[in-house]
C-alpha cells in the first residue's frame, strides 16, 4: 500500500517529466532536421551577413543559443541536431549576435563568410573614412549590420566629417550621404545639425533595408541618438510603425532627402579636390562623400527599351494594387515566385511569370510548390527559357526559345537579383577585403 502511494508521488511524475522532456526534444530535432534539408535543397546555405560559427565539441547542449536568437520566431535559424546546436536556416540568419552572449561555454564565434563563400567587406578607418581620402563608410557596408549600429555609426560617421570639413574647401556641396537606410537617415540628421550643405541621395525610398522586411514583420532593437531628435527608444516594434515614425522624424525636421536617385559613378574632381558623383538625374561636385549604402545592393535592370517607365518596378510592396490588371513578373529567385503568386492570389489578375532558365533551382521547395499548383489552377502562367525584348504602354514584347510575341500588360515587376556594392567600391578604389569564415 505504501509502496504504491510512493510510486504515485515520485515516479509517476519523474517519469511524465522525462516523457514530456524527451517528445519535446525530439519534436525539436525534428524540427531541425527539416529546416537543414529545406535550406540545403534550396541550395539557401550561405548566410549574408555575420553569423555564429559553432563549435561541436565545446557545446553542451543547452539550447541557450536557440532561445535567445531574436529571429527565431519567424523562421528556424538555430536548431539542435543530435543534442549539438546547429545553423539550420543560414540565409535567415541577420547576424544579431544574441546566441554568442548566451552560451554559457564560449561554444560560438561570429564570423563573416564560410569556406566556400567569401563575404566583401570594405577596408575603413576607425575615423569610418576609407583609404580614399575624404571618402566615408557607415552602417551595414562595413560589415556590421542591425538597425542601432547603423543609427550609431551614422552618427558617428558625421562627427569624423565635421571635423574634416572644418579646413575648408572651394566644392559646391560640403557632402553626398548615399543611401537613406538607418545610417543614411541618422547621418542626414547629424549634417543638419551641424549646418553642412548636403544632399542625400536614396534610389528607392526611406528605411533602406527595413522598408523591404515582411509585413508586419517585428523589428528587435536597441534604442540609438538620433541627432536633432534624441533618443531612438524602441526595442520591439512593427515594420511599419518604425518607418512612419521615421517618416515623422523626415517631416519635423525638414531634411531633405532625393527619392528614386541612384549613384551611379564617383570619380575625383579633375584638377582639382573632392569627387564629382554621379547619379541617374544629376552630378555633384563635392568635399566629401559618405556611402551608407548597405549590402544589399542595387537592383539588377534588364537593360530593354521602356524600363524607364513608371509601370516598372523592382519590387513588388502591395499585391492588392494589381487586381484586374495583367501583370508580367520577371525573375526565378524566391522574391520572383513570392510576388507571382502572391499578385495571381488578387481577383481579377492575369499574371505572368517569365525566367531566362528552363527550372527554378534556386528557389525555396514551398514557393516551388505553390507555383505549380497555381499553375495547374490555371491561376498564373510561367514561360521558361523567355527573355524580354522591349516594354512597352499597353504590352511587352517577349522571346520564348526562338518565338516572339506580345503579351497585354498593365504592370511589370523584375526581380532579377542585385549588384552587390563591393564591384562599386572597387571602382572608387576603395580597398576591399574578402573574408572565408573569419571574425
Ligand atoms: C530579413 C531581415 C530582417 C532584419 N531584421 C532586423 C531586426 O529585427 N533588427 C535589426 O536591428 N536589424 C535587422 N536586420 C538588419 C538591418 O535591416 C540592417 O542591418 C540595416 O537596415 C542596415 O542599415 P544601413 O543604413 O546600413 O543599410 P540599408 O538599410 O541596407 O540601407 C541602404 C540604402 O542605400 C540605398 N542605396 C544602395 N545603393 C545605392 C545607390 N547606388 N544610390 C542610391 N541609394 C543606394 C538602398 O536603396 C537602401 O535604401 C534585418 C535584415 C534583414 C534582411
Ligand atoms: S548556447 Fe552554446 S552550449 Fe548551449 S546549445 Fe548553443 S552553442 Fe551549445
Amino acid at each position: 500500500m505504501q509502496g504504491n502511494f510512493l510510486t504515485y508521488l515520485y515516479v509517476v511524475p519523474i517519469l511524465g517529466f522525462v516523457i514530456w522532456y524527451w517528445r519535446r526534444h525530439g519534436r525539436l530535432e525534428q524540427a531541425s532536421l527539416a529546416a537543414l534539408k529545406a535550406a540545403t535543397e534550396a541550395g539557401m546555405l550561405e548566410p549574408p551577413t555575420l553569423h555564429p560559427e559553432i563549435d561541436h565539441t565545446i557545446c553542451i547542449g543547452c539550447k541557450s543559443c536557440v532561445s535567445a536568437c531574436p529571429e527565431q520566431d519567424a523562421h528556424a535559424v538555430l536548431g539542435m541536431i543530435r543534442k549539438k546546436a546547429w545553423l539550420v536556416g543560414p540565409s535567415d540568419c541577420i547576424g544579431h549576435g544574441a546566441c554568442k552572449a548566451a552560451c554559457p561555454v564560449g561554444a560560438i564565434k561570429l564570423v563573416f563568410g564560410t569556406s566556400t563563400r567569401g563575404i566583401d567587406i570594405p577596408v575603413v578607418k576607425p575615423n569610418f573614412e576609407t583609404d580614399v581620402p575624404g571618402v566615408f563608410i557607415a552602417g551595414e557596408l562595413g560589415g556590421m549590420g542591425l538597425i542601432r549600429n547603423a543609427v550609431e555609426q551614422g552618427r558617428q560617421a558625421m562627427e569624423s566629417i565635421k571635423t574634416l570639413l572644418k579646413e575648408g574647401h572651394s566644392n559646391d556641396h560640403d557632402l553626398v550621404i548615399v543611401g537613406a537606410g538607418p545610417a543614411g537617415l541618422a547621418s542626414t540628421l547629424g549634417a543638419k545639425e551641424a549646418g553642412l550643405n548636403t544632399v542625400t541621395v536614396e534610389q528607392e525610398e526611406l528605411g533602406g533595408t527595413v522598408a523591404h522586411f515582411p509585413r508586419r514583420k517585428l523589428v528587435m532593437t536597441q534604442p540609438a541618438i538620433l541627432p536633432l531628435v534624441g533618443k531612438m527608444k524602441f526595442k520591439e516594434v512593427q515594420k511599419e510603425d518604425l518607418i512612419d515614425y521615421w517618416r515623422e522624424v523626415e517631416a519635423k525636421t525638414g531634411i531633405r532627402i532625393n527619392y528614386s536617385e541612384r549613384v551611379d559613378k564617383i570619380e575625383p574632381v579633375p584638377q582639382g579636390s573632392g569627387y564629382v558623383v554621379t547619379t541617374n538625374r544629376a552630378s555633384y561636385n563635392t568635399r566629401t562623400v559618405l556611402l551608407t549604402i548597405g549590402r544589399r545592393g542595387s537592383p539588377r535592370q534588364l537593360g530593354v527599351p521602356g524600363e524607364d517607365l513608371p509601370k516598372v518596378t523592382y519590387r513588388l510592396i502591395d499585391a492588392e494594387q494589381y487586381r484586374n490588371q495583367h501583370v508580367l513578373v520577371v525573375g526565378g529567385g524566391d522574391s520572383a515566385l513570392e510576388a507571382a503568386t502572391s499578385i495571381a492570389a488578387e481577383p481579377g489578375t492575369n499574371v505572368t511569370l517569365s525566367y531566362r532558365s528552363g527550372a527554378f533551382s534556386r528557389a525555396k521547395p514551398k514557393n516551388r510548390e505553390k507555383v505549380e499548383a497555381m499553375v495547374a489552377d490555371k491561376r498564373l502562367r510561367v514561360l521558361f527559357n523567355s527573355n524580354v525584348k522591349a516594354i512597352r504602354d499597353q504590352d511587352v514584347v517577349i522571346e520564348v526559345g526562338d518565338r516572339s510575341g506580345k503579351l497585354k500588360n498593365d504592370a511589370v515587376i523584375i526581380s532579377a537579383g542585385g549588384i552587390l556594392p563591393s564591384a562599386f567600391l572597387k571602382t572608387i578604389g576603395i580597398n576591399v577585403e574578402t573574408k572565408w569564415g573569419t571574425e
